[in-house]
């Protein structure tokens, strides 16, 4: 980690990347994962915690995932040089509002929320002119277990981080975001929170709406639950990731909902396009069209082990 250290000098000076005090504010999947991962890093002299619930709070504790608690968020952010924020998007710029003041100058702030675009708004409102400090972060890790009790150190390891900077970023915070993320295993890659909410509208979002109204679809009809007795690998494999926190995916339909309802809009014509060569008995054409769906899943490569979503 020495390499990895910089200075607190002044305020202009990023952060360095061994940090005295990491506060991580939402102690659930990710931001219980990212205390494991950072204390077994070596990335952070002490890790403090908020979350909202003061059960979930205790636990981490108990646990040894913190070192302390606070009982607010401002609290646990005040003094931090490293502030991660691992709650569901929406709570994102509340809870950025409620830290401001205790944001010390050389603290770089951090969030793994799903959607980019209204988080990078919610942090320029939120925070000001200390949006600077405020890199924008997914890492894409995570499963349909949500919780501090499915937390564990390896979470990040091998999965790609996506960082969508903002202008206001010095180019040393994204730098020093990205030395954190790869610290505690990740594979960073850079781009636009733009181009981040398009590309995974397409490949996570659509894909965890249509699980949801698929299940939804057979459970409600009245034969649902004996059908449901009887569904092997494939249910199993096309419908792990509607068993998702209900919460967490709405907001991300909501803070996402144009790129999803896009995408919404060419699987309808794919379907459509299905559909009608059933109805009209066109089987080759039907088969061709399943041929190339084939050879696209063949031909891609999974860049992380199966038990991944987001
Ligand atoms: P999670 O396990 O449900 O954890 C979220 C935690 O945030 C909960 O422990 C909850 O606290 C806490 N919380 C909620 N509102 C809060 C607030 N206003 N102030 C402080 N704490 C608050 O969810 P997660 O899976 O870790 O997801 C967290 C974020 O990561 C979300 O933005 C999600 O989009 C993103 N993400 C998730 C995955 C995934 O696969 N799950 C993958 C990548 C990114 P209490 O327990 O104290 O009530």
């Amino acid at each position: 980690m020495d390499t990895l250290i910089g200075s607190y000098a002044d305020s202009d000076t990023p952060p360095p990347t061994q940090f005295k005090r990491l506060a991580i504010l939402g102690l659930g999947l990710l931001g219980g994962s990212f205390a494991l991962a950072a204390k077994h890093a070596g990335l952070a002299q002490e890790v403090v915690g908020y979350s909202k619930s003061p059960s979930t709070l205790k636990a981490a504790k108990a646990a040894g995932i913190i070192d302390h608690g606070a009982d607010s968020a401002l609290h646990a952010a005040t003094g931090a040089d490293l502030i991660l924020l691992a709650v569901p998007v929406s709570a994102i710029g509340p809870l950025l509002k409620q830290i401001r003041l205790g944001v010390a100058q050389y603290a770089l702030v951090m969030d793994v929320g799903s959607t980019k675009s209204d988080v990078a708004t919610a942090a320029q409102e939120a925070l000001g002119d200390k949006s600077r400090q405020f890199v924008p972060c997914h890492p894409i890790a995570g499963s349909e277990n949500s919780g501090l009790q499915y937390a564990r150190s390896a979470l990040f390891d091998g999965r790609r981080v996506v960082i969508t900077p903002m202008v206001e970023n010095p180019d040393r915070f994204v730098e020093v975001a990205t030395q954190i993320w790869e610290a505690v295993g990740g594979v960073v890659s850079v781009m636009s929170p733009q181009d981040h909410d398009a590309a995974f509208a397409a490949v996570s979002h659509l894909p965890h709406l249509l699980a949801f109204a698929y299940v939804y679809a057979i459970a409600r009809q009245s034969k649902g639950g004996s059908y449901l007795q009887l569904a092997g690998p494939g249910f199993r494999d096309f419908t792990r990731i509607a068993a998702s926190d209900p919460t967490m995916w709405r907001d991300i339909f909501q803070t996402n909902g144009t790129e999803v309802l896009e995408q919404l809009q060419l699987f309808k014509q794919a379907i459509a396009g299905f559909e009608a060569q059933m109805r009209q008995g066109n089987w080759s054409v039907l088969e061709s069209l399943i041929r190339q769906a084939s050879q696209s899943r063949k031909d891609w490569a999974s860049p992380s082990p199966a038990d991944d979503i987001v």
